[in-house]
């Protein structure tokens, strides 16, 4: 597991598309991201398999591979946004 020191550029233009979809906003600054090698990994949710995985209260895990997947990646900061592991319908509103 190692650290993505910054998070790519892109994400922050992500955050704010999440954002304006969900009529939420967060503080982007406040996440801390990591990058795990491979295009999944094993981790507790998801029946054990990951390629992204937001844990309480502002850490992501993204899969290297995944790493410029926007859809995966806006997925994981809408939990973010919601503070919740779960899926309420938003996730399915805003197509991630
Ligand atoms: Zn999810």
């Amino acid at each position: 597991m190692s650290a993505a020191p910054t998070p790519p550029a892109a994400y922050r233009v992500w955050w704010e598309e999440i954002e304006r979809c969900a009529g939420l906003s967060g503080d982007f600054d406040r996440v801390e991201w990591y990058e795990v090698p491979g295009s999944s990994y094993s981790c507790p949710a998801h029946e054990g398999r990951c390629d992204g995985w937001w844990r309480s209260p502002h850490t992501i895990y993204m899969a290297q591979g995944r790493l410029y997947d926007r859809r995966l990646a806006e997925h994981e900061m809408l939990h973010d946004l919601l503070q919740r592991g779960d899926h309420p319908p938003v996730f399915q509103a805003c197509g991630v």
